[in-house]
């Protein structure tokens, strides 16, 4: 391989792209054995994907068996619990109520035999009189407690990863990007801008992708990467509304999923304030991406909230930000499952592809980590 513009060239076993949550997991757990860098286009950790969600941990309900949202959500989910746990990272495993409406019940059938098919914590029936005492402002025909969900603090979940990533010696660069990638099995180099726009080489044995939604177009112009291995990636904008006062639940509320989302639902954070969210606005995929909340939603915000909470004021509904899902397609076909591509897809040993990872991806992320780890030997 010849060297990039012949610059300044160092080397390091593995390098990752992006310290979102995800490359800092990675980070974390492979630097116990490996000298590991990570290089971050942005001047903080965790500017995009990771801190636009709902700082959900997802126990594992809706993914079917055998995907690996399912295996990796019920690992991640016990991993990120005793991690949250052992470090001081602020959780609280507050439960969620999934509503069904009339004519939902089926709907919420399937989900719980789906939870009882892959191994979730059990769902737990509520009857009409336990809901109605413990959430009287609720409006549903059934109820299912899943006491196995929880939230977290999403920032100290970085911040802590980064401590831990550092303390292994594990170098994290910001204000780093990568601009270009040279592929050869076990042998890559990737050409980073520093913020004085100075470029240097970086030659690495290991190289993972943990660039959220930047992933498919740095594997377009990858050379040397197969180009029929890049999915098409499209973005699907979650808009969130917050809820100002006092929220009328310390719990989570999910209506029923639907296509590419979970529904509009109740989320509180740590502060125990409300917000509502995300729905699925598609939009023309942009980078950087379009953030920029759609205030003119609120109307359809209102009516699917009013479904379950029928005594909702819209005046107290404020746009808050959003967030934008990678949608990966292959052949015009949605690929609704994380897509983790190693040796045995692409043919380049030493290469990891983390694509798709949207929710349950924070969830996911320890378990992410262990499974890259395992793939790479
Ligand atoms: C609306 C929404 C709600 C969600 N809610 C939940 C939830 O409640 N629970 C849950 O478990 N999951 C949830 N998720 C999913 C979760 O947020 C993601 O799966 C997770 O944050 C993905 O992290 P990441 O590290 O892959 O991506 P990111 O956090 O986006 O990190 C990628 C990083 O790569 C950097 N980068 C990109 N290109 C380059 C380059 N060329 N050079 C250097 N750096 C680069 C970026 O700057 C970025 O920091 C949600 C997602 C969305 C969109």
């Amino acid at each position: 391989m010849r060297p990039i513009s012949g610059i300044h060239m160092e080397t390091v076993d593995t390098a990752i792209i992006g310290a979102g949550a995800i490359g800092l997991a990675l980070a974390r757990t492979l630097s116990a054995d490996r000298s590991v860098v990570v290089l971050e286009q942005e001047n903080r950790v965790g500017q995009h994907l990771s801190s636009r969600n709902s700082e959900v941990i997802h126990a594992g309900l809706y993914y079917p068996p055998g995907s690996l949202k399912s295996r990796l959500c019920l690992a991640g989910s016990k991993a990120l619990y005793r991690y949250c746990e052992a470090t001081g990272v602020p959780y609280r495993q507050c439960g969620k109520l999934l509503v069904a409406q009339k004519g939902q019940e089926a709907q919420l059938q399937q989900l719980h035999d789906n939870a009882e098919a892959v191994g979730a914590p059990a769902l737990k029936r509520l009857s009409r009189t336990q809901w109605q005492q413990q959430e009287p402002w609720l409006n549903a025909s059934e109820v299912l407690l899943s006491p196995g969900s929880g939230i977290f603090d999403s920032h100290s979940l970085l911040s802590q990863l980064q401590q831990d990533a550092h303390l292994n010696g594990a170098l994290i660069t910001l204000c780093h990007q990568v601009t270009r990638i040279e592929c050869e099995p076990n042998d890559y180099r990737l050409l980073v801008a520093d913020s004085n726009k100075q470029h240097f080489t970086l030659r690495c044995r290991q190289l993972i992708l943990a660039a959220g939604l930047y992933n498919t177009s740095l594997l377009e112009s990858a050379a040397g990467f197969p180009t029929d291995q890049v999915p098409e990636q499209r973005q699907a904008r979650g808009n969130y509304f917050a809820l100002s006062g006092r929220s009328p639940t310390r719990r989570l509320v999910y209506p029923m999923p639907e296509a590419h989302g979970l529904g509009v639902h109740l989320t509180v954070d740590m502060a125990n304030q409300a917000r509502f969210g995300p729905d699925v606005e598609w939009i023309t995929p942009t980078l950087p991406p379009d953030y920029l909340i759609n205030a003119e939603r609120k109307s359809t915000f209102v009516d699917a909230v009013q479904q379950y909470w029928p005594d909702l004021n819209p005046d107290r509904l404020q746009p808050s930000y959003a967030g934008i899902r990678p949608k990966l397609y292959l052949q015009n076909k949605p690929l609704t499952d994380f897509l983790i591509q190693d040796v045995g897809s692409h043919g380049l040993s030493g290469m990891i592809n983390l694509l798709g990872i949207e929710s349950p991806g924070l969830t996911a992320a320890l378990a992410i980590a262990e499974e890259v780890k395992g793939r790479l030997g």
